[in-house]
C-alpha cells in the first residue's frame, strides 16, 4: 500500500503523522511511504531522514494523488477538502462531531474515515492516551512557571526547600491527565492532592504513590475547603462523551489566594472551572481572573511536538500497519478498530458521532 503523509498546515500545529522510525518499519514491511517536504521539520525530523529509510519526499499534491492511505495529525482544512476521495482512507485525529464542514465533506466525498480518538482498546481510548500523558507532565511545568514573581504568580517554588513548606497542587481527576500531573509534581517535592470519585482509581493512585499522592473523594464541600490554601489547580476530569461539568464555581475561585494558579487541561471540552470562559493560544496562554492566574490551552501537546509526535507515532503506527497489510480487513478483524470507522461511503458509522450530529443529519 500506499501511505501519504501530508505536512500539516493548522496554525501552529508542528507534529507530523509518522516519524522515521514508522517509515523504517512500513517500508520493510513491504510498504511505499510519500512524505510532503519538511512535514517533519516542526518536530525536528529533516526529509534527508525519512528519505535514508526509504520514503518518498514529495510536493503535497503528489502525497494526496498518488496514497491509498493518508495519515494525519489533525483534521482537514477547508482547502485540503478538494483532496477527499471515495478510494482513499483517512486516518487522523477527526473531531468531525465539532466540525460540520468537515463531517459534510467527508460525506459528500464518499471517504473512509478512521478517528484516532474514537478507536477504543480494552475499554480505553489508546490513541487519545499519549496526548493525555504530555497535557498531564506539562500541566506541572506550566503551572510552576505561572508561580513565579516574574510571570504575575505568588513567587512559590513547588518544591519548597529544607525548611520551608512545599506548594499545595490540587488535581481534580485522577485519569491519565490527572496521574501523570500527580507524578510530576510529586516528583519535585509539592505536596499534592488528587480529587476523583472512582473508588478503583484512587486506590490505584494510592498504591503506586505508596501514599504520597493523598487521593480525595470528591465533593463539593471538600474541593471548596481545599482551594482556600491551593497553589496550583490542575482540572482534568472526563466524562466520556459529554462536556466537563464544571466542578470549580467562580465563587471558589474568587477565595483562592492571589498568585495562585490554575490549569483547566479539560478546556478542550469545555473546562471543569467556571472561570476558564476562553480557550487560549500558546501565543498567549494566561489571563488573570480575581487575582488568579488561568491557562487554558486547548491544544497544549502542540508546544512540544518533538516529544507529541514520538508519543503519538508510537500509538498510532501498529494500526497503520495493520491499515497498510489488510485494508479495511483490519478493522473486520478488531471491533476495538472498527470503532475508529467515522464515515464510509457517504454514511456516519460511528454511534457516538452521529448521535452527536444528531438533528442536523
Ligand atoms: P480520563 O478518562 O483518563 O480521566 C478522567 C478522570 O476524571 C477519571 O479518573 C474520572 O473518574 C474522573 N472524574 C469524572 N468525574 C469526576 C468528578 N465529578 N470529580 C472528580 N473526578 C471525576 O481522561 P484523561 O485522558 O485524563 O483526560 C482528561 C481531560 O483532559 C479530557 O477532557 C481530555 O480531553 C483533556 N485533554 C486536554 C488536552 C489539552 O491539550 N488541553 C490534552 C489531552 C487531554
Amino acid at each position: 500500500m500506499i501511505i501519504g503523509v501530508p505536512k500539516e498546515i493548522k496554525n501552529n500545529e508542528n507534529r507530523v503523522s509518522i516519524t522515521p522510525a514508522g517509515v523504517f518499519t512500513l517500508c520493510k514491511a513491504g510498504h511505499q511511504v510519500y512524505i510532503e517536504t519538511k512535514a517533519g521539520i516542526g518536530s525536528g525530523f529533516s526529509d534527508d531522514e525519512y528519505k535514508n529509510v526509504g520514503a518518498k519526499v514529495c510536493t503535497c499534491d503528489e502525497v494526496f494523488a498518488q496514497s491509498d492511505l493518508i495519515v494525519k495529525v489533525k483534521e482537514y482544512l477547508e482547502c485540503e477538502y478538494k483532496f477527499l476521495r471515495e478510494d482513499q482512507i483517512v486516518f487522523t485525529y477527526l473531531h468531525i462531531a465539532n466540525d460540520l464542514p468537515f463531517a459534510q465533506a467527508l460525506i459528500d466525498s464518499k471517504t473512509t474515515a478512521i478517528a484516532y480518538e474514537t478507536v477504543e482498546f480494552n475499554h480505553d481510548l489508546p490513541l487519545l492516551t499519549p496526548m493525555s500523558e504530555v497535557a498531564g507532565r506539562m500541566a506541572v511545568q506550566i503551572g510552576a512557571n505561572m508561580l513565579q514573581k516574574g510571570n504575575g504568580g505568588s513567587g512559590l517554588l513547588l518544591g519548597g526547600v529544607p525548611g520551608v513548606m512545599p506548594a499545595k497542587v490540587v488535581i481534580i481527576g485522577g485519569g491519565k491527565v490527572g496521574l501523570n500531573a500527580a507524578k510530576i509534581a510529586c516528583g519535585l517535592g509539592a505536596s499534592v492532592e488528587v480529587f476523583d470519585i472512582s473508588a478503583k482509581r484512587m486506590a490505584y493512585i494510592d498504591d503506586i504513590s505508596n501514599g504520597s499522592i493523598h487521593t480525595i473523594y470528591n465533593n463539593e464541600y471538600s474541593l471548596q475547603e481545599t482551594l482556600k490554601t491551593a497553589d496550583l489547580v490542575i482540572g482534568a476530569v472526563l466524562i466520556p462523551g459529554a462536556k466537563a461539568p464544571k466542578l470549580v464555581t467562580e465563587d471558589m475561585v474568587k477565595t483562592m489566594k492571589e498568585g495562585s494558579a490554575i490549569v483547566d487541561v479539560a478546556i478542550d471540552q469545555g473546562g471543569c472551572i467556571e472561570t476558564c470562559d476562553r480557550i487560549t493560544t500558546h501565543d498567549n496562554p494566561v489571563f488573570v481572573k480575581h487575582g488568579v492566574l488561568h491557562y487554558s490551552v486547548a491544544n497544549m501537546p502542540g508546544a512540544v511536538p518533538r516529544t507529541s509526535t514520538v508519543a503519538l507515532s508510537n500509538a498510532t503506527l501498529p494500526y497503520i500497519l495493520k491499515l497498510a497489510d489488510k485494508g479495511l480487513g483490519a478493522l473486520r478483524d478488531d471491533p476495538g478498530f472498527m470503532k475508529g470507522l467515522n464515515t464510509y461511503q457517504g454514511y456516519f458509522t460511528c454511534k457516538a458521532v452521529a448521535k452527536a450530529l444528531g438533528d442536523k443529519y
